[in-house]
């Protein structure tokens, strides 16, 4: 027996520096003192989704190492359920972060023990559970499997398509719902000024892009919903996209219709953004109100 919200996806530890600007090839430039924080993205849909007191899973690798304890005690001091975290000889996955003072960030992900993740961890996994969750830093046949077999025993699966690759016709058709930024948005258009209602002709049931500060769109085979955020004075959003999709799986566990669950989703995110880090910034249910 699993959870309601099943996320299969990443843990990282993100090490992050900051730097008066990032090097060029064959460049060495000192920066400051290297910040170590749980991150990866199905870790951080995992720890948004039990913050808000969903009954929450993660499928997923980690290493025999120091940042694999860091992201097991995150997830448990979260409350994700940790028993498909599995443990692999491969080192834990860690995210390279250098933040500039433009505050751009310059991202290389070591995948590690994230892509030891295989298909055949799915099974099993998703019984009782009523959500699915998955996203990108994780192989993509495991992320293939995971969406048809989720589909074929009638679980709402949720792709938050980050980072953005290509994906068979038929994984897109088995999708309740599509998660995309601005720019995955565009790259699976191939047009920047595309219609969003474009995404359905790709296959997937329903979709949502996230617009930064601009809230997010809902697009259905009823039409297109707008969903403005709340105004905030965003100080950090790494991992925005992560409490976007974390809050919108919750609040779909809990029987929400899509357009109420992206209502949830962009309060959430707005929160998470006027904190610092990206599991750290991730509100408590009791501080919505
Ligand atoms: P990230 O890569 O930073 O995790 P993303 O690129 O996947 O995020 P965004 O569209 O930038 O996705 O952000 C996801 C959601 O977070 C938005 O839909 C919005 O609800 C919220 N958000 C992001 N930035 C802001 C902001 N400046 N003010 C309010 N809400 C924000």
């Amino acid at each position: 027996m699993t959870a309601q919200v099943l996320v299969v996806g990443s843990a990282n530890a993100d090490l992050v520096v900051a730097a008066e600007r990032r090097p060029g090839g064959g460049e060495t430039v000192l920066g400051g003192d290297t910040e170590t924080l749980p991150g990866g993205k199905g870790a951080n849909t995992a720890v948004a989704a039990a913050r808000l007191g969903a009954d929450v899973a993660l499928l997923g690798a980690i290493g025999d190492d120091g940042n694999g304890r860091l992201l097991l005690d995150s997830l448990r001091g979260s409350g994700v359920r940790t028993h498909l975290v599995r443990t692999v000889d491969r080192p834990t996955g860690v995210a390279y972060i250098t933040v500039t003072p433009d505050g751009e960030n310059s991202i290389l992900v070591s995948p590690g023990a994230n892509h030891a993740l295989e298909p055949a961890d799915v099974d099993g996994a998703l019984d009782g559970a009523r959500v699915l969750v998955t996203s990108l830093e994780i192989p993509l046949t495991t992320v293939e499997h995971a969406i048809a077999a989720a589909a074929d025993a009638g679980v709402l699966t949720v792709l938050n398509l980050s980072p953005a690759a290509k994906l068979a016709d038929r994984t897109l058709a088995a999708l309740d719902v599509l998660v995309v930024n601005e720019h995955e948005a565009a790259w699976l258009l191939g047009d920047r000024s595309a219609d969003p209602a474009g995404l359905l002709t790709l296959g997937p049931s329903s979709a949502v892009v996230t617009r930064g500060a601009g809230g997010a769109v809902v697009v259905t085979a009823d039409g297109t919903t707008e969903v403005p955020s709340p105004e905030v004075e965003a100080v950090d959003t790494t991992g925005a996209g992560d409490a976007f999709a974390g809050a919108l799986a919750t609040a779909l566990a809990d029987g929400s219709t899509l357009a109420d669950a992206v209502r949830s989703a962009v309060r959430v995110a707005a929160v998470s953004v006027t904190r610092r880090g990206a599991q750290p910034s991730y509100p408590a249910a009791s501080e919505l109100q």
